[in-house]
């Protein structure tokens, strides 16, 4: 077993709210490896979710280290689609955190200079479970999906305005939300709100990366030409 990296976000709150939504795993008709479209495929024994057209393939994506990778974070997931241990899903939301904070961290700092203190809101219109997967590329290369991260630096009376308005579950998070807001480091961290389209809520702080002086000559450069309300990141390009 590889060791898990050591965490990034330091969650305050996690909670379900009342939906039970699961997406399909992904296309089960293609080869992992030579992403060929066969009706009888083999499966990974260890995750139970990748599937290859003959031992070849499966030793082959192994052995390339693709699947070495992406295994783990299909076995969390397994067939049904879900992540049932707590500690699975913070590590999930930790793992979908570090994809992103290079980006959203100047973001959070560049946004907090006109706006004051707030938290970036992190939502996305899929399950917690597929946006922690390692998906295959497939024969050309190009990502096999398309699941994007939509942020907005919030202040809490935009929380309260627009965020609670519409869904008045999220409520729930209120006190400790005020409390991480009112309290955070701005020059060492962000306090983040993560919501994924299962109902899975994370609330946590994390530390500044890179650092405040830098995200903020990052911040400068990347964002303060834009208009746009919300910062969008697909996760699968690259
Ligand atoms: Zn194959
Ligand atoms: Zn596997």
């Amino acid at each position: 077993m590889e060791k898990a990296p050591p965490s990034i976000c330091k969650w305050i709150q996690t909670l379900e709210l009342g939906y039970s939504d699961v997406e399909k795993p992904p296309d089960g008709g293609i080869c992992f490896h030579c992403a060929g479209r066969h009706a009888k495929l083999l499966k990974c024994a260890r995750c139970k979710v990748a599937t290859y057209c003959q031992r070849d393939c499966q030793v082959e994506d192994w052995k390339i280290g693709k699947h070495k990778l992406a295994c783990q974070s299909y076995a969390r997931v397994g067939p049904s689609m879900q992540i049932d241990d707590e500690d699975d899903k913070q590590q999930a939301c930790n793992e979908l955190f570090g994809r992103i904070r290079f980006y959203v961290c100047p973001y959070a700092v560049h946004k907090a200079t006109t706006l004051g203190r707030g938290f970036l809101f992190i939502q996305s219109d899929r399950t917690l479970a597929t946006m922690s997967l390692t998906l295959p590329k497939d024969s050309y290369g190009r990502p096999t999906d398309n699941r994007a991260l939509l942020i907005y630096y919030l202040t809490l009376g935009e929380f309260d305005a627009e965020v609670c308005r519409e869904d008045f579950e999220m409520a729930t998070v209120r006190t400790k939300l005020q409390e991480a807001v009112e309290n955070y480091d701005e020059e060492d961290e962000i306090v983040i709100l993560m919501r994924f389209r299962c109902g899975h809520v994370s609330l946590g702080t994390s530390a500044l990366v890179p650092d405040h002086r830098v995200c903020k000559k990052l911040g400068i450069d990347y964002y303060s030409e834009s208009t746009a309300a919300a910062l969008q990141l697909n996760i699968d390009d690259s």
